[in-house]
């Protein structure tokens, strides 16, 4: 099932989201609603938060080239363990802020552990995009968005751009 998207500024995207202690059955459907939320936006990562759901879940799939088989990973509790020095810069994009987009260095090659559906640990370096986003999704479960690591009157004009948006939708 599809769920609705927050849109920023709201204070929901600020919280710290908590630990899944332990993985239920009504946990697995939310993810699967994520996945069907983020490629229905279309978009390439999703975290509870932005459902307005404080829980350490994202989900993720990368895969860009056509005709590649999808990926989805769906990622409990994830924790990036290690991280490059060298950096990579992307223009980075969020489903919470639409249609804005802003340069964001990370480091280029991240090494991510976190918990499966099915409850068993997974660990994996990534790079490239797959690096980027994962990052970024991990970010959201901390209250952080990409925004933040904009300049501040960059942030504050997409901000002011997404309350105008937000009260045009709320108009109808
Ligand atoms: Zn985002």
């Amino acid at each position: 099932m599809k769920r609705p998207i927050l849109i920023h500024p709201d204070p929901r995207l600020k919280q710290v989201a908590a630990p899944v202690p332990d993985l239920s059955d009504g946990l697995r459907t939310l993810a699967e609603d994520m996945l069907e939320t983020m490629y229905d936006a279309p978009g390439i990562g999703l975290a509870a938060p932005q459902l307005g759901i404080g829980t350490r879940l994202i989900v993720l799939d990368c895969v860009k080239e056509e005709g590649e088989a999808p990926r989805p990973l769906v990622m409990f509790n994830p924790e990036v363990v290690a991280a490059s020095d060298e950096t990579s810069v992307y223009e980075e994009g969020c489903l919470s802020i639409p249609d804005q987009y802003g340069e964001v260095t990370r480091p280029a090659e991240v090494t991510v552990r976190w918990l499966d559906r099915d409850g068993n640990e997974q660990t994996e370096t990534m790079d490239g995009l797959w690096a980027t986003c994962v990052q970024h999704e991990i970010d959201h479960l901390d209250g952080k968005l990409f925004i933040d690591y904009l300049k501040p009157l960059r942030r504050q004009m997409i901000t002011r751009k997404m309350v105008k948006l937000k009260r045009e939708r709320a108009r109808g």
